[in-house]
């Protein structure tokens, strides 16, 4: 059997029995942004890895070492986010081919250093290799939160209102910019998002310490296949209002040059690396208001329904079944 008949998260589910086999302390296994364990009385220990590979999450030969360095420890920075957590250590792996040069590593090592200096989190060691072929950055990371406070994919329940913390889609249009070779006023803003996401660990921080959120996760594959996720692990459905798909201008701007469907790339590209939650109705202003006092949003983009699977309501009032799909590796 292929690889590929099964795909990235039946490869998951294949593997996951067994896997587990001492369960004292430990809230959540495989199945969510992070492993949760109860550390001591009512705090927990996030604990989650994130690998960046050479030719298949980046390519070496476009982004600058400094931003790589920057993007292999927000992509783990965005998970600790994701449970509600406080990051606090990381590890970093890393297998090195023999043609990359030690002003290049410099320069990686700084991007990690200045991002882990900006969310006061230690990197207490790692390990080096020599790769055959391609750069692989692979970091592991703790985080901390209280225990009533973690926020689980698990937690959606019919009725709740679907909410983002930001735009989608600018990263995708950074990625097709960069390999396309485009060039727009203000591309260098979509680049950026794409080069150097901005993990949001103080809006999580808020959502989870409001207590009035059920589910959250962050936006790394797409939204659609994220929210599939909230939807599988809470055995619910959702219903997204294509209207409300949060972008910013730029980004509508540039599809609409180079005609790339921009609601394509918002629902099923990945790495926004905002947040996606869901909350009741009556509990949305409270989260509306923290995020918003902190300078960060809060935009509804739909709900949670009970049954499974994802809709799309669209402009024209029609709602027709969308699949949970975005970034697969396989
Ligand atoms: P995220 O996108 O938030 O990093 P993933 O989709 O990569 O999460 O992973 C989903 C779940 O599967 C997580 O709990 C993760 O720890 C687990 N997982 C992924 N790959 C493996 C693996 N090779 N072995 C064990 N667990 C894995
Ligand atoms: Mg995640």
């Amino acid at each position: 059997m292929a690889l590929k008949d099964i795909g990235e998260f039946g490869f998951i589910d294949r593997i996951k029995p067994g896997c587990l086999i001492r369960n004292r302390n430990v809230l959540r296994g495989i199945g969510d942004d992070c492993a949760v364990l109860r550390t001591s009385e009512g705090l927990v220990t996030l604990f989650t890895t994130d690998m960046l590979v050479d030719e298949v999450h980046f390519l070496l030969e476009k982004i600058p070492p400094y931003k790589l360095g920057r993007k292999s420890i927000a992509v783990n920075l965005s998970d600790i986010a994701a449970m509600g957590g406080t990051p606090t250590e990381a590890l970093v792996s890393i297998a090195i081919p023999d043609s990359l040069e030690v002003g290049y590593l410099d320069a990686l090592y700084q991007g990690m250093k200045s991002i882990a200096r900006e969310f006061d989190l230690n990197v207490l060691g790692g390990d080096t290799s020599r790769a055959p072929a391609n750069l692989v950055i692979s970091v592991a990371m703790l985080g901390e939160a209280k225990e009533e406070e973690v926020l689980y994919r698990s937690g959606a329940r019919p009725g709740d209102l679907i909410f983002t913390t930001g735009c989608l889609g600018s990263s995708a249009a950074g990625l097709d910019a960069v390999l396309e070779m485009r060039t727009y006023p203000g591309v260098e803003e979509l680049v950026e998002a794409h080069y150097n996401p901005q993990p949001h660990v103080a809006a999580g921080r808020l959502i989870a310490g409001s207590k009035a959120a059920h589910a959250l996760i962050d936006v790394s594959d797409g939204v659609a296949a994220d929210l599939g996720h909230i939807c599988m692990e809470s055995g619910v459905g959702a219903v997204i209002d294509e209207e409300k798909i949060p972008t910013n201008s730029l980004f509508r701007a540039y599809c609409e040059h180079f005609h790339l469907d921009f609601r394509q790339l918002s629902l099923y590209q990945g790495e926004d690396y905002v947040l996606l939650g869901t909350v009741t109705e009556d509990a949305a202003p409270k989260i509306e208001q923290v995020l918003r006092s902190a300078g960060f949003q809060f935009l509804p983009i739909g709900t949670i329904v009970s049954g499974s699977g994802l809709r799309l309501k669209q402009s024209n009032g029609s709602v027709r079944q969308i699949a949970g799909r975005g970034w697969q590796h396989f």
